[in-house]
């Protein structure tokens, strides 16, 4: 019998392995200082980038059928720090596709009607329709990471949240969205030299605001409270992923990749076509 593996399935493997291994599993310690957010994942940059492009094709492919299909849905989560390229890893990886299918919600501090409803009444809203994939660009995660390290309610109040957000997607899966998350984890030292760059950048100081430099100087806070989140949330049907970040094209295929491999999961169907379509000649 031959042993041999077809390049397709040498793919599917590698990517399988890669997205075990940057997985928070449901139950099991997590120590984030583990994760080196430097990590290349045995990739090189040209080769790397090179794939994305060949991981984005299959994705476009996928996202057809899904879209076509129109019974399932895709939630990718992002969350990070500041700087650690929330924007670029949606400008990267979602470019070529066909923005038809794609919705990007972003979520900023909460202001008019918001504040009136519960904190998951936004969040909710967004959740792609049948058939879509959204992208959620900070999250109704913001309610256990910022509103805890900045005492916006207090411990008794965020601390109830986990379970909400747990019965929250959970909820979304039985009714056929796939949930995935990522935490893009970059360090502290290559955030400083972002943020750097923004100042010094007059193209990129827009991206800038003071408040930035308090949440840095709260870091070790909001890293106690990403590795709660990510312990207390994570579970096998909506998973959370810590991302290498400090290198934008590892911070990209890796999601991508994640992407790719839940997609496949999905395993999206073209609808059947009607009786007598194939080979009829159009006139
Ligand atoms: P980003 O930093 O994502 O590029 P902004 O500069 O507009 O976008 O920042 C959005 C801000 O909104 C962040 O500081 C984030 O912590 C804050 N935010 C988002 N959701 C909430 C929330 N539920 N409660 C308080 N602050 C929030």
């Amino acid at each position: 019998m031959s042993t041999q593996v077809t390049p397709h399935a040498a793919a599917r493997a590698a990517t399988n392995k890669l997205v075990e291994s940057l997985r928070v599993h449901a139950g099991k310690p997590l120590s984030l200082g583990q994760h080196d957010p430097d990590a290349t994942c045995g990739w090189q940059k040209e080769e790397a980038k090179a794939e994305l492009e060949t991981v984005k094709a299959r994705i476009d492919v996928l996202q057809r059928r899904l879209f076509a299909e129109e019974k399932h849905s895709l939630l990718l989560v992002l969350q990070a720090m500041d700087a650690a390229g929330k924007d670029g890893t949606i400008r990267n990886i979602l470019a070529g596709l066909n923005p038809a299918g794609i919705e990007v919600s972003s979520f900023r501090v909460p202001g008019g009607p918001e504040m009136q409803h519960d904190y998951l009444w936004r969040v909710h809203a967004a959740t792609p329709a049948k058939g879509m994939i959204g992208i959620f660009n900070r999250s109704h995660y913001e309610d256990v990471l910022v509103v805890r390290v900045k005492q916006f309610v207090p411990k008794s109040v965020w601390s109830r949240r986990y379970e909400h957000i747990k019965a929250f997607e959970q909820l979304l899966t039985d009714e056929g969205t796939t949930v995935v998350k990522c935490y893009l984890n970059v360090s502290e030292d290559e955030q400083r030299e972002r943020l750097q760059e923004r100042v010094d950048d007059p193209e990129k100081r827009w991206k800038f605001r003071m408040g930035d430099l308090d949440d840095r100087k709260l870091w070790p806070k909001f890293q106690e409270a990403y590795h709660d989140a990510l312990v207390r949330t994570s579970t096998d049907d909506a998973p959370w992923y810590v991302v290498p970040a400090d290198r934008n094209w590892v911070r990209n295929l890796a999601v991508a990749k994640i992407l790719l491999h839940h997609l496949e999961a999905m395993k999206p169907k073209l609808p059947p076509e009607e009786e007598g379509i194939a080979g009829l000649v159009v006139t």
